[in-house]
């Protein structure tokens, strides 16, 4: 048994059994999430309990779908290093920022923590395969958990993902396609192809459980700050798992007793050329609308018609949060930064944080006294870098090449 108490749907509270394979709300089609039987679990373990526990995501095992004695499929994700970040802080103004590493994950990416869980609760229940429409992380993660599960996958990517991540389900044995347009259409797609094959659609939010792998990311963070909250939180947002899972975990921490204080203010970080949420934040509209033509460099980023939008849009309101588009001179200037100062190369998603931060910043909305925590998303080898000056090349004799070295390094010492 587990600690679920069952599966609700967001919208219309509609319960639904969790001892079956859930996508969707059976009564309205919208998102659904796992509810826990949050006395049991406080019964169950205690916040001491969790200081003899191996790292990983699965250290807070009672708040996670599994059953009792379940398996996970696992890569060891999860129990990413909260750093902080000195340098850009000084460079800000700021005093207190720090910054969950995601990058430091199985697959480069916090993708491993949602479909790690997803991959494992639905082989649990019997899938027999996976399809996922992905603009690259999440296919590449799907694709080695679904190897590792020892079950077929299928991805469908957009043209231009970049190569890392095809080449990761690749690897895996997945069979990828790639496709003209955005996620979008390849969501479509895989929305029709997945119940002809009677595989899995592990499209994002369109089951319970890739929310819950990425809620563990707030568990952690909550640990890592002493069982406290930020004051802030920007988050770089494509669907949103991540924007709607670290309030979970807050909101059932404090439930259980485990934290107590306000939220954080949610900052949904997007670029300006696909920004459904900023939009339609601004508009204080309660859902999305498909954004026309989608254009970013940062491929997590390019998410035209998030599913969860009007869950996403509720944490905003909820948390007091913002959101904040950035162009992409400022991501990449953005991701230079902070490998220079702070020696993390973040992937642009994850470095569009830095930029909002920079805005925020510049306008007062946030104050040098704030604890902020930026969710750097993935590592920024998983994608093209930035535009970089080019690496100097030497030739001649040793001694003619070591004149040149010295001569290049005593002018930047
Ligand atoms: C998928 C992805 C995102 C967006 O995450 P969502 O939870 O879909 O909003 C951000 N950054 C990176 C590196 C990603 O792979
Ligand atoms: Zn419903």
């Amino acid at each position: 048994m587990s600690f679920v108490s069952h599966v609700e749907c967001t919208v219309c509270d509609r319960r639904h059994d969790a001892k079956r394979v859930l996508t969707v709300c059976e009564a309205c089609g919208q998102m659904l999430a796992v509810r826990y039987d949050l006395e049991r679990v406080k019964s169950a373990v205690s916040r001491d309990d969790l200081k003899t526990r191996p790292p990983g995501m699965y250290r807070f095992r009672e708040l996670t779908p599994l059953d009792a004695g379940e398996q996970p499929v696992t890569l060891g994700e999860g129990s990413t290093p909260l750093l902080s970040l000195t340098r850009l802080a000084a460079h800000l103004g700021l005093r207190h920022l720090l910054a969950k590493d995601e990058g430091q994950n199985p697959t480069g990416t916090f993708k491993a923590r949602g479909l790690g869980m997803a991959i494992t609760r639905a082989r649990t229940l019997g899938a027999r395969g996976f399809v996922i429409p992905s603009a690259g992380n999440a296919g590449g993660a799907a694709a080695l958990y679904a190897a590792r599960a020892g079950l077929p996958c299928g991805v469908i990517v957009p043209r231009g993902t970049p190569p890392a991540a095809i080449a990761e389900a690749l690897i895996a044995g997945a069979h990828v396609f790639t496709i003209e347009g955005s996620i979008a259409t390849a969501g479509r797609i895989v929305g029709k192809a997945a119940p002809q094959l009677g595989w899995f659609d592990l499209s994002t939010l369109k089951e319970p459980y890739r929310l819950e792998g990425k809620k563990t990311m707030g568990l952690e963070l909550a640990e890592q700050l002493g069982w406290s909250m930020p004051d802030a939180l920007l988050y770089p947002t494509g669907g949103g798992t991540g924007l709607v899972g670290i309030p979970k975990a807050y909101e059932e921490l404090r439930a259980m007793g485990w934290l107590t204080g306000a939220l954080p203010r949610i900052v949904c970080v997007q670029a300006e050329g696909c920004a459904p949420v900023v939009k339609a934040w601004r508009a204080g509209a309660e859902t999305t609308a498909p954004w026309d033509n989608p254009v970013t460099d940062a491929p997590g980023l390019r998410v035209p018609s998030p599913f969860a939008g009007r869950q996403m849009l509720r944490v905003l309101r909820e948390t007091k949060g913002d959101a904040v588009a950035v162009s992409e001179a400022a991501i990449a200037d953005a991701q230079r930064l902070l490998a220079r100062l702070d020696g993390v190369w973040t992937a642009p998603e994850a470095a569009a944080t830095v930029a909002a931060l920079l805005e925020l910043k510049g306008r007062g909305a946030v104050s040098a006294a704030d604890r902020i925590v930026l969710v750097l998303t993935g590592a920024g080898i998983k994608n093209a870098p930035p535009p970089l000056p080019p690496a100097i090349d030497l030739s001649g004799t040793d001694d003619a090449i070591v004149a040149q070295v010295v001569h290049a390094l005593s002018r930047t010492a």
